[in-house]
Protein backbone atom coordinates (compact mmCIF):
# COMPACT_ATOMS: atom_id res chain seq x y z
CA UNK A 1 0.00 0.00 0.00
CA UNK A 2 1.43 3.45 -0.99
CA UNK A 3 1.38 6.15 1.42
CA UNK A 4 -0.55 9.02 0.42
CA UNK A 5 -1.98 12.24 2.00
CA UNK A 6 -5.37 12.12 3.63
CA UNK A 7 -7.92 14.47 4.91
CA UNK A 8 -6.90 13.78 8.29
CA UNK A 9 -3.91 16.02 8.43
CA UNK A 10 -1.90 17.71 10.99
CA UNK A 11 -0.41 20.25 8.24
CA UNK A 12 2.93 18.91 7.51
CA UNK A 13 1.67 18.66 3.58
CA UNK A 14 0.95 22.32 4.06
CA UNK A 15 4.06 23.37 5.67
CA UNK A 16 6.31 21.60 2.96
CA UNK A 17 4.37 23.00 0.10
CA UNK A 18 4.20 26.47 1.75
CA UNK A 19 8.16 26.23 2.05
CA UNK A 20 8.72 25.01 -1.03
CA UNK A 21 6.15 27.84 -2.75
CA UNK A 22 8.75 30.42 -0.87
CA UNK A 23 12.02 29.07 -2.30
CA UNK A 24 10.93 28.27 -6.00
CA UNK A 25 9.73 32.28 -5.81
CA UNK A 26 13.11 33.28 -3.84
CA UNK A 27 10.78 35.30 -1.60
CA UNK A 28 12.51 33.93 1.47
CA UNK A 29 15.43 32.11 0.15
CA UNK A 30 17.88 30.67 1.36
CA UNK A 31 16.17 29.46 4.60
CA UNK A 32 12.38 29.31 4.72
CA UNK A 33 10.16 29.60 8.06
CA UNK A 34 6.41 28.06 9.25
CA UNK A 35 5.05 29.84 11.85
CA UNK A 36 8.80 30.84 12.42
CA UNK A 37 10.12 27.80 12.56
CA UNK A 38 13.23 26.78 10.22
CA UNK A 39 12.16 24.39 7.95
CA UNK A 40 14.10 22.81 4.51
CA UNK A 41 18.00 22.11 4.71
CA UNK A 42 19.13 24.60 1.95
CA UNK A 43 22.96 24.74 2.09
CA UNK A 44 22.90 22.45 5.67
CA UNK A 45 22.78 18.77 6.46
CA UNK A 46 19.64 17.23 8.56
CA UNK A 47 22.49 17.40 11.68
CA UNK A 48 23.32 20.95 11.39
CA UNK A 49 19.33 22.21 10.92
CA UNK A 50 18.11 20.20 13.78
CA UNK A 51 20.82 21.50 16.03
CA UNK A 52 19.73 24.83 14.84
CA UNK A 53 16.83 24.29 15.54
CA UNK A 54 17.70 23.10 19.09
CA UNK A 55 19.16 26.05 19.34
CA UNK A 56 15.91 28.66 18.47
CA UNK A 57 13.59 26.12 20.67
CA UNK A 58 15.94 26.74 23.41
CA UNK A 59 15.51 30.68 22.93
CA UNK A 60 11.63 30.25 22.18
CA UNK A 61 9.13 32.99 24.10
CA UNK A 62 6.37 32.28 22.06
CA UNK A 63 4.12 31.19 24.97
CA UNK A 64 4.49 31.71 28.65
CA UNK A 65 6.22 28.54 29.19
CA UNK A 66 9.47 29.94 28.49
CA UNK A 67 8.82 32.30 32.15
CA UNK A 68 9.25 29.00 34.39
CA UNK A 69 11.81 26.30 32.61
CA UNK A 70 14.99 25.62 33.38
CA UNK A 71 15.32 24.14 30.01
CA UNK A 72 13.80 24.02 26.87
CA UNK A 73 13.95 20.14 25.66
CA UNK A 74 13.73 20.52 22.15
CA UNK A 75 14.42 16.80 21.68
CA UNK A 76 17.29 14.52 20.62
CA UNK A 77 18.39 11.12 18.54
CA UNK A 78 19.42 10.17 15.01
CA UNK A 79 18.48 13.12 12.28
CA UNK A 80 17.95 9.80 10.19
CA UNK A 81 15.94 7.93 12.55
CA UNK A 82 13.18 5.67 10.95
CA UNK A 83 11.07 6.21 13.74
CA UNK A 84 10.49 9.51 16.14
CA UNK A 85 8.64 8.65 19.56
CA UNK A 86 6.37 11.74 19.87
CA UNK A 87 5.20 12.55 23.80
CA UNK A 88 3.33 15.47 25.66
CA UNK A 89 5.67 18.07 27.76
CA UNK A 90 8.86 17.48 29.74
CA UNK A 91 8.62 16.70 33.38
CA UNK A 92 10.62 17.82 36.40
CA UNK A 93 13.78 15.93 35.35
CA UNK A 94 13.56 16.31 31.60
CA UNK A 95 13.37 20.11 32.55
CA UNK A 96 16.48 20.04 34.80
CA UNK A 97 18.49 18.27 32.22
CA UNK A 98 17.23 19.25 28.97
CA UNK A 99 16.60 15.87 27.77
CA UNK A 100 13.40 14.14 26.78
CA UNK A 101 12.17 11.78 28.51
CA UNK A 102 14.99 10.80 31.61
CA UNK A 103 12.65 10.48 34.36
CA UNK A 104 10.78 6.95 35.53
CA UNK A 105 8.24 7.32 32.57
CA UNK A 106 11.44 7.61 30.25
CA UNK A 107 13.56 5.14 31.57
CA UNK A 108 10.44 2.43 30.35
CA UNK A 109 10.12 3.77 26.85
CA UNK A 110 14.11 4.09 26.60
CA UNK A 111 14.21 0.54 28.31
CA UNK A 112 11.36 -0.83 25.65
CA UNK A 113 12.63 1.11 23.02
CA UNK A 114 15.93 -1.20 23.72
CA UNK A 115 13.75 -4.99 24.27
CA UNK A 116 12.39 -4.51 20.83
CA UNK A 117 15.73 -4.09 19.30
CA UNK A 118 16.65 -0.66 18.20
CA UNK A 119 19.56 1.24 19.97
CA UNK A 120 18.18 4.67 21.48
CA UNK A 121 20.76 6.58 19.01
CA UNK A 122 18.71 5.25 16.12
CA UNK A 123 15.63 7.21 17.07
CA UNK A 124 14.33 10.11 17.55
CA UNK A 125 12.63 10.78 20.97
CA UNK A 126 10.39 14.70 21.08
CA UNK A 127 7.64 16.48 22.97
CA UNK A 128 4.67 18.11 21.62
CA UNK A 129 5.63 21.26 24.37
CA UNK A 130 9.15 22.05 24.67
CA UNK A 131 8.83 23.91 27.71
CA UNK A 132 7.90 22.51 31.12
CA UNK A 133 3.82 23.33 31.99
CA UNK A 134 3.85 24.27 35.99
CA UNK A 135 3.51 20.99 38.31
CA UNK A 136 3.06 18.94 35.27
CA UNK A 137 -0.48 20.13 34.27
CA UNK A 138 -1.61 19.17 30.87
CA UNK A 139 -1.19 21.32 27.85
CA UNK A 140 -3.30 24.22 27.16
CA UNK A 141 -4.84 24.24 23.39
CA UNK A 142 -3.21 27.76 22.99
CA UNK A 143 1.04 26.29 24.14
CA UNK A 144 0.23 23.52 21.63
CA UNK A 145 -0.70 25.81 18.49
CA UNK A 146 2.64 27.87 19.52
CA UNK A 147 4.23 25.09 19.87
CA UNK A 148 3.36 23.29 17.33
CA UNK A 149 5.65 24.13 14.44
CA UNK A 150 8.89 23.45 16.12
CA UNK A 151 7.89 19.45 16.22
CA UNK A 152 6.46 20.25 12.47
CA UNK A 153 10.03 21.03 11.71
CA UNK A 154 11.84 18.71 13.18
CA UNK A 155 9.25 16.08 11.31
CA UNK A 156 10.13 17.48 8.15
CA UNK A 157 13.70 17.44 8.58
CA UNK A 158 14.08 13.97 9.65
CA UNK A 159 11.11 12.23 7.69
CA UNK A 160 11.08 9.31 9.57
CA UNK A 161 9.29 6.26 8.65
CA UNK A 162 6.88 5.98 11.22
CA UNK A 163 5.91 8.57 14.19
CA UNK A 164 4.51 6.68 17.44
CA UNK A 165 2.68 8.77 19.37
CA UNK A 166 3.01 8.95 23.43
CA UNK A 167 -0.61 9.19 25.22
CA UNK A 168 -3.79 11.65 23.98
CA UNK A 169 -1.96 15.23 22.86
CA UNK A 170 0.54 13.93 20.42
CA UNK A 171 -2.07 11.49 19.24
CA UNK A 172 -4.75 14.24 18.77
CA UNK A 173 -2.20 16.76 17.66
CA UNK A 174 -0.65 13.88 14.71
CA UNK A 175 -3.55 11.85 14.22
CA UNK A 176 -7.11 13.21 15.01
CA UNK A 177 -8.50 15.12 17.88
CA UNK A 178 -11.49 13.13 19.82
CA UNK A 179 -10.02 9.60 19.31
CA UNK A 180 -10.00 7.26 22.68
CA UNK A 181 -6.17 6.11 23.34
CA UNK A 182 -8.06 2.93 24.88
CA UNK A 183 -9.97 2.19 22.11
CA UNK A 184 -6.57 2.68 18.97
CA UNK A 185 -3.86 2.49 20.59
CA UNK A 186 -1.67 -0.19 18.46
CA UNK A 187 -3.56 0.94 15.52
CA UNK A 188 -1.41 2.20 12.94
CA UNK A 189 -3.00 5.34 10.57
CA UNK A 190 -1.54 7.50 7.15
CA UNK A 191 -1.56 10.92 8.00
CA UNK A 192 -0.10 13.47 5.89
CA UNK A 193 1.99 10.61 4.34
CA UNK A 194 3.55 9.51 7.44
CA UNK A 195 2.83 6.17 9.36
CA UNK A 196 1.31 7.23 12.64
CA UNK A 197 1.39 4.55 15.58
CA UNK A 198 -0.58 5.57 18.63
CA UNK A 199 -0.14 4.07 22.10
CA UNK A 200 0.15 5.20 26.01
CA UNK A 201 2.42 7.52 27.24
CA UNK A 202 4.77 5.20 29.77
CA UNK A 203 3.59 7.24 32.42
CA UNK A 204 0.57 6.28 32.10
CA UNK A 205 1.70 2.97 32.28
CA UNK A 206 3.54 3.73 35.24
CA UNK A 207 0.23 4.50 37.23
CA UNK A 208 -1.88 1.71 35.39
CA UNK A 209 0.60 -1.19 35.18
CA UNK A 210 -2.16 -3.20 33.47
CA UNK A 211 -1.54 -1.13 29.99
CA UNK A 212 2.32 -2.86 30.08
CA UNK A 213 1.68 -5.23 27.67
CA UNK A 214 -0.46 -3.35 25.45
CA UNK A 215 2.66 -0.49 25.46
CA UNK A 216 5.04 -3.38 24.72
CA UNK A 217 3.01 -4.85 22.27
CA UNK A 218 2.52 -1.77 20.32
CA UNK A 219 6.28 -0.34 20.33
CA UNK A 220 6.88 -4.41 18.64
CA UNK A 221 4.40 -3.25 16.43
CA UNK A 222 6.47 -0.15 15.82
CA UNK A 223 9.14 -2.07 15.61
CA UNK A 224 7.80 -4.76 12.89
CA UNK A 225 5.84 -1.50 10.87
CA UNK A 226 9.67 0.54 10.53
CA UNK A 227 10.64 -2.33 8.91
CA UNK A 228 8.35 -2.76 6.13
CA UNK A 229 7.90 0.79 5.09
CA UNK A 230 10.33 1.00 2.09
CA UNK A 231 12.63 4.49 1.72
CA UNK A 232 10.59 5.10 -1.26
CA UNK A 233 7.24 5.36 1.53
CA UNK A 234 5.59 2.07 0.56
CA UNK A 235 4.10 0.00 3.48
CA UNK A 236 4.81 -3.09 2.18
CA UNK A 237 1.84 -5.20 4.22
S1 LIG B 1 6.55 25.63 25.07
FE1 LIG B 1 7.17 25.83 22.92
S2 LIG B 1 6.20 27.74 22.21
FE2 LIG B 1 6.20 27.79 24.46
S3 LIG B 1 8.11 28.88 24.99
FE3 LIG B 1 8.55 26.66 25.02
S4 LIG B 1 9.38 26.23 22.95
FE4 LIG B 1 8.31 28.23 22.85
Amino acid sequence: MRRKATADSFGLNQAIADNQSRLTSGTEAPEARCSGATLVPVAEGKHELLERLAGQIRSCTRCPLCDGRTHAVPGEGSPNARVVFVGEAPGRDEDEQGRPFVGKSGQLLRQTIREVGWREDEVFIANVLKCRPPENRDPEESEIEACRSWLIAQLVTIRPRLIVTLGRYSMALLMKPGLKITQIHGRHAIRDGFVVLPTYHPSAVLRDPEKLADFRRDIMKARRLSEVIDDNGRLNV
